[in-house]
């Protein structure tokens, strides 16, 4: 393999820098060329292609978002749209892909190899919502922020005793909200892995208040349902004033934590070596603290499980 490429796509992560960073370099370091593919499968499909050097990497291992663009790409999930893409490949003589990205970009890498184009790809989301991987690139510096916010929250909480509702990010996936929610000392956590009552919530709300309790944190991951609907359930049958605080879109930015960081490095090398080796269909993870590959086929079939022993310690902590 003489030449590589790399792309960002889907929903961005921080740390999708760092991770374009370690595959340049590693690339380089390992004498191959390495192409910057921009605005994910849509930058493909229409060969917005460059090649990078040392430095086309520096200075962004830093910085959120992605310096290669994302997009989503409704024509790459077609037949035709995959093939304009292997032909761009080919055209510039790119051997191999490494694809930064969520399940769905995941999906396009799984089509590309069953084209005959050898993909690798890295878990880029902050949902941490990929099996085969302990955790994605994001996931950490999204769940800082949201610490950070339910922290700054749990004052103003304290101060005029009321009950919070934080809607986290998380369609199916309830890791940023059982993370969260046990590092930010929530009183309920509600994820979309697991049904609530609204009495269970009450009665915790209850039992803190009875206990001299000043404030309630309620962490809410957004596939269960709008905190709004939540606060709104909870002022209908109980006497507690609820505000609703929405985190939004600020959970996908900032510049990584070390984790992140470290992460998309050793995650970003090991995809190039991947490669070089002459493996195709692989998803790079880790996995009790070792870089790991899975057949790209089984990890798209399993489904994504949330730490079990972990929800019920969150239930447990917060009676
Ligand atoms: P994420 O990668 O963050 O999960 P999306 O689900 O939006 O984000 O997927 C990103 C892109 O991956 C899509 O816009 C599309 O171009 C591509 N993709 C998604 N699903 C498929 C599929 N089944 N086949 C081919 N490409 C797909």
């Amino acid at each position: 393999m003489k030449r590589i490429g790399v792309l960002t796509s889907g929903g961005d992560s921080p740390g999708m820098n760092a991770a374009v960073r370690a595959v340049v370099r590693e690339a380089i370091y390992q004498e191959i060329e390495v192409y910057g593919i921009y605005h994910g499968y849509t930058g493909l499909i229409e060969g917005q292609i460059e090649k990078m050097e040392l430095g086309s990497v520096g200075d962004i291992i830093h910085r959120g978002g992605t310096m290669l663009y994302s997009a989503r790409c409704e024509e790459f999930k077609t037949h035709e749209g995959q093939m304009k893409g292997v032909e761009q490949l080919k055209k510039f003589g790119i051997e191999g892909l490494v694809v930064i990205g969520g399940d769905g970009s995941y999906r396009g890498a799984q089509k590309l190899t069953e084209h005959g184009f050898p993909t690798i790809t890295l878990p880029g989301t902050i949902d941490n919502d990929i099996p085969g991987t302990d955790f994605t690139i994001g996931f950490d510096t999204a769940l800082n922020t949201a610490i950070d916010a339910i922290d700054k929250i749990r004052d103003t909480a304290t101060s005029h005793e009321r009950t919070y509702i934080i809607e986290v990010m998380g369609r199916n996936a309830g890791d940023i909200a059982l993370w969260s929610g046990l590092a930010g000392g929530a009183e309920s956590i509600l994820i979309p892995e697991e049904a609530y009552k609204i009495e269970e919530i009450n009665e915790r709300l209850l039992r803190g208040h009875e206990r001299g309790k000043k404030h309630s944190i309620i962490v809410v991951a957004e596939g269960v349902g709008s905190g709004v609907d939540i606060a709104k359930q909870i002022e209908n049958t109980t006497e507690f004033e609820t505000r609703v605080t929405v985190l939004g879109h600020i959970q996908r930015g900032g510049s990584p934590t070390a984790f992140d960081r470290v992460l998309a490095s050793r995650l970003g090398a090991k995809a190039v070596q991947l490669l070089m080796s002459g493996e195709a269909g692989k998803a790079v993870g880790i996995q009790k603290n070792s870089i790991v590959s899975h057949d790209i086929n089984e990890v798209l079939e399993l489904p994504h499980r949330i730490d079990n022993d972990m929800y019920q310690l969150s239930q447990e902590l917060s009676i």
